[in-house]
């Protein structure tokens, strides 16, 4: 019941963030005016406001100028819903004590970077307002809540390191100078050495989805992907997984 109740939560806030990630980059002031249709500028009732619900029942389309409401939208709030719903579950073993601090952290992260995933997806662009204070935040907490921070700390700077050097190898072609920052948070935030398995899901899925492009035409071998949109998945992937995965693979290496 509780989990179903993340759920409800998180597509509410899935929703938020998409209009957070839709005005950010345009300045419009997003904590004033109401919703309001992107393409006919029509101000959205509240029962047009509903995630998932509202979208199913108008079939995807404007009330008014029937256009076609984005995928993304509804996308987002489902994923938004289950990686709440999953980490209430992924950390529903801890002790209250700890539980409710990590899970408020933890949500906050995962929201932060849903915006950076669709803001570099739509623009190719990652804000450092949207990662610097929470670099600050992840390391508070893991001081705060008596884990080895350091770890964290390091897993951060390797991170960080590790594409700050493929940035300058590249002259910034393979990477941006965003990813450098959203390595730091990533692996401060998953530490070593769950962040490997993130970097190895980012660049496989990444050579995968750029392979595919490359073979439908749609990009050509020169042409760059944000990788952001491939590292937070993969972020969450590691978050939820990534420690079975590093004990089933110490366990295959020892057998030789
Ligand atoms: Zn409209």
């Amino acid at each position: 019941m509780i989990i179903f109740l993340m759920f409800v939560f998180g597509a509410l806030i899935g929703s938020f963030l998409n209009v957070v990630a839709l005005r950010l980059p345009s300045e419009e002031r997003f904590w004033r005016g109401r919703s309001h249709c992107v393409f006919c500028n029509k101000l959205l009732h509240w029962f047009e406001l509903i995630p998932l619900v509202s979208f199913l029942w108008q079939g995807g389309k404007c009330r008014d100028c029937k256009k076609n409401i984005s995928w993304r939208y509804i996308l987002i709030e489902i994923a938004t819903g289950g990686l709440f719903s999953g980490t209430y579950y992924f950390l529903s073993g801890q002790s209250l004590f700890y539980f409710w601090p990590t899970l408020i952290c933890y949500l906050i992260i995962i929201s932060v970077l849903e915006i950076i995933f669709l803001i570099d997806l739509k623009e190719g662009i990652i804000f450092d307002l949207l990662i610097w204070p929470f670099i600050v935040l992840i390391l508070v907490f893991w001081i705060l809540s008596g884990a080895n921070w350091l770890i964290f700390l390091l897993s951060g700077l390797g991170c960080a390191a590790f594409f700050g050097a493929q940035y300058l190898l590249s002259r910034g072609k393979w990477i941006g100078a965003g990813d450098i920052g959203l390595g730091f948070l990533l692996g401060a935030w998953l530490g070593f050495p769950a962040i490997l398995v993130a970097l190895f899901f980012s660049y496989v899925v990444g050579a995968l989805i750029g392979l595919v492009l490359i073979i439908l035409k749609k990009k050509s071998w020169a042409s760059s992907l944000p990788f952001a949109v491939f590292l937070i998945p993969g972020a969450f992937f590691a978050l939820f997984w990534g420690h079975r995965i590093v004990s089933w693979y110490i366990g295959l290496v020892g057998r030789f």
